[in-house]
């Protein structure tokens, strides 16, 4: 079979789908019913387990102890006994290496008896540690493969859970990894302990206002967006089975330009899966909320209620996995690329961060005294300064191949980080700045602890979709994640940088004399200060304009364009002393992150370039070729009539030679592949950034042109239109 008609027959197979479903009924079975069935939850482990038992666990899981080894045992046979009757067989230590996904390993229930019978167990020991094959996951040099063995460790802050597949399932227990040495392998442990880094400080604050919190979490919400293509024409392109975006494709006639996607009724068959995965995702304790069509064709949103950040995180990474499965059940894939067509919009992950008090109060929340306003102030002030001193980690914690393509491109966030507060916010603290002279549209005289601030908009209208760090009524939203990128790492930069400044602010306010005056006196003094000093990094403006790319040269930001300038930061000296201060990541775990993520990039351009360069020849030129043969065959057939069009032999040559530079274009990326250094992470990837990116991109034009003058029985690549536009 010829691959022209592999994608006629993705067409023709396409026609013939109808909408699955049938999978859920919430009739039979009411939402309230189905949500969190599959979670051993506060109220399952009140259910099974003694209550002194349940209250240590709960204890340990608030504090994010470490579990008294003592009621290890019980909790284990009770969640065992709990998994059981729901099914499983099998339990699986769940853990987040950096590899960007999941990794688990299956480990049956089952204990053989002398008898010849067998007996399910499960042990305490079994449930605190396990020990994975762990010498293939990277480790960007903690580890040598020789002394491989990293052990994954309970994280009873996150709840236990259970995965269904067609033929059982299998108890999930979330997990940190780490090396024998105690050094991270993973997400999740870094992120752990920057939550407790940021908790210390702010209670240090809120105890200054006389607030009784006992812990401070933060908390976060993030809306994914992906995109849905039939599987027949995923199957039909090397790209996105190998890069999983699209390496050729020229723009279709439609794209974004009517806007007529965002909000728009939802297809069916996309329907069917949105549904789908809400219900799964709610039996599994996920709070989704949102769902609706995005700006691009064939992209969409789902977003869930927030929770605590080392859940959210957690739930976020099952969001993923259940969006993929679940569009395969139903004859589609999810990409989950950033950037899977060129020239149109590309996908991300808003990250919506807030801190709250054990006691439920939200830190970002402008209070109803002035009391409460004075706290608010504090803590924004403090966020915004944090952003200031370290906009550099948090562009540098989202770099990564596929997130070059949409930082800094037309609508996405720009590489530059600023923050935008709203027109009466920004007021209010340039109020501040100027001291005495305290008027303003918004309010009339500002004063710490003494006047009100003025209502703040909490709508979606008001809002600079265009920032990269905005604040929305509540929350912050930080929109430059990519949209498979695990949010885990922007959150523990977020904390850590955000604990350091309100350790700062509270070492400074601590000096203040007794009694709200005095403090609220200090608190005057110190946002006059601060926002003198942070004040470049607000801008309330167009993030997409050119202008704002010189301006913020003027003001100082740091402006880092790609994967190559950003994630050496993270090794810079303020990044090593910050971290290394509140015990987030030594300098040898920020080293060895610095070089799995300079080594991704490099591979992944790597691999990117010899899928285009195998399509190309394999693909393009040979259609291409053919298309050639059958022109020159009627020229000359013309010719023999006795009729001679000069505009032919034009389009013959135009022809002619964009194959013949389409055919050097894909020898020249061959050989930069070929001559990459492979000695150092550094270099591999600085190699690939100014030598394979431009190359492969020379190539892709060529391939893209073709595609426009070759006759469309022949092209052999699903195209544009048809993959985002038929369903
Ligand atoms: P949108 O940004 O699409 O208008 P919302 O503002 O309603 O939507 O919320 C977006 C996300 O922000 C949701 O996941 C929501 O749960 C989350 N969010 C709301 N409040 C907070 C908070 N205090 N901390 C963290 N995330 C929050
Ligand atoms: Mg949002």
């Amino acid at each position: 079979m010829s691959s022209s008609s592999l994608r006629r027959d993705a067409i023709d197979a396409i026609n013939k789908v109808s909408p699955g479903g049938g999978r859920v009924d919430y009739c039979t079975r009411p939402i309230g019913e189905v949500y969190g069935e599959h979670v051993f939850n506060e109220t399952e482990q009140r259910r099974v387990l003694p209550k002194s038992v349940f209250e240590a666990l709960q204890r340990t899981a608030r504090a994010c102890h470490e579990l008294d080894p003592g009621i290890a045992d019980a909790v284990a046979v009770a969640m065992k006994d709990w998994a059981v009757s729901h099914g499983a067989t099998h339990f699986t230590h769940w853990f987040q290496p950096m590899t960007g996904s999941t990794a688990e390993k299956h480990d049956s229930f089952v204990t053989p008896t002398t008898e010849g019978g067998a007996l399910t167990e499960f042990s305490g020991k079994e449930l605190i540690q396990g020990e994975p094959d762990a010498s293939s996951f990277p480790s960007g040099g903690l580890r040598a493969t020789f002394e491989a063995r990293g052990y994954t460790a309970w994280d009873p802050s996150s709840p236990a859970f259970i995965l269904d597949n067609p033929n059982g399932a299998t108890l999930v227990i979330p997990t940190m990894f780490l090396s024998w040495t105690g050094d991270a392998l993973d997400e999740k442990t870094p992120l752990l302990r920057s939550m407790e880094a940021l908790s210390v400080q702010a209670l240090r604050i809120l105890k200054l206002f006389g607030n009784k919190a006992s812990r401070v979490y933060t908390t976060v919400g993030a809306e994914q967006e992906y995109f849905l293509i039939d599987r027949h024409f995923y199957h039909a392109r090397a790209d996105l089975i190998t890069a999983g975006r699209t390496l050729f494709g020229a723009r279709p006639p439609k794209g974004q330009e009517l806007d007529d996607q965002y909000f728009g009724a939802i297809a069916e068959r996309v329907m069917a899966i949105m549904a789908e995965v809400e219900y799964e995702l709610m039996r599994l304790g996920v709070p989704v909320k949102t769902r609706h069509n995005e700006v691009a064709p064939g992209q969409y949103e789902i977003a869930p209620l927030f929770e605590t950040a080392n859940l959210a995180t957690d739930h976020q990474m099952m969001t993923m996995e259940m969006l993929r499965k679940v569009a395969n059940r139903h004859g589609m894939v999810c990409l989950l690329h950033e950037k899977p067509f060129a020239g149109i919009n590309g996908s991300g992950k808003h990250n919506n961060w807030s801190m709250t008090t054990d006691a439920g109060e939200n830190l970002l929340e402008p209070g109803d005294t002035p009391h409460a306003n004075a706290q608010f102030l504090v803590f924004l002030a403090a966020i915004c300064r944090a952003v200031h001193l370290h906009a550099d980690l948090l562009r540098a914690v989202v770099a990564s191949a596929a997130n070059d393509h949409r930082l800094g491109a037309n609508e996405a966030p720009p590489a530059i980080i600023s923050i935008y507060l709203g027109e009466q916010l920004t007021d209010v603290l340039a109020q501040f700045k100027t001291g005495g002279a305290r008027t303003s549209k918004t309010a009339e005289h500002i004063e710490v602890g003494v006047a009100m601030l003025p209502d703040l908009p909490r709508h979606a209208g008001d809002r600079n979709r265009t920032s990269p760090f905005a604040f929305t009524g509540n929350k912050f939203e930080f929109r430059a994640v990519g949209s498979s990128q695990n949010i885990s790492a922007t959150n523990t930069v977020l904390n850590t940088i955000v604990a350091e400044s309100l350790d700062f602010v509270a070492t400074e306010l601590e000096k203040a004399p007794g009694g709200e005056k005095g403090l609220n006196a200090a608190i005057e003094e110190l946002l006059a200060k601060l926002v003198g000093e942070f004040d470049p990094i607000l801008f309330d403006g167009d993030n997409y304009s050119d202008e704002w790319h010189a301006e913020a040269e003027r003001r100082g930001l740091p402006n880092l364009k790609n994967t190559v300038e950003a994630v050496p930061r993270l090794c810079a000296d303020k990044a090593v002393e910050l971290f290394g201060k509140y015990k987030v990541f030594s300098e040898r775990e920020l080293r060895s992150r610095e070089e799995i993520m300079l080594e991704h990039y490099a591979t992944t351009l790597s691999i990117e370039a010899q899928t285009a360069v195998v399509m190309a020849r394999t693909m393009i030129v040979p259609a291409a070729v053919a298309y050639q043969d059958k022109l020159a065959s009627a020229i000359v057939g013309a010719r023999e009539a006795g009729v001679e069009d000069a505009q032919q032999l034009e389009m013959l040559k135009e022809l002619a030679t964009t194959v013949g530079a389409c055919g050097k274009a894909a020898g020249e990326l061959a050989e930069a592949v070929e001559a990459a250094p492979r000695n150092s992470a550094h270099e591999s990837a600085r190699y690939a950034c100014e030598k394979i990116v431009p190359a492969m991109s020379a190539l892709r034009k060529l391939g893209d042109k073709l595609e426009s003058i070759v006759d469309d029985t022949v092209w052999p690549l699903p195209t544009y239109r048809e993959m985002l536009f038929i369903r």
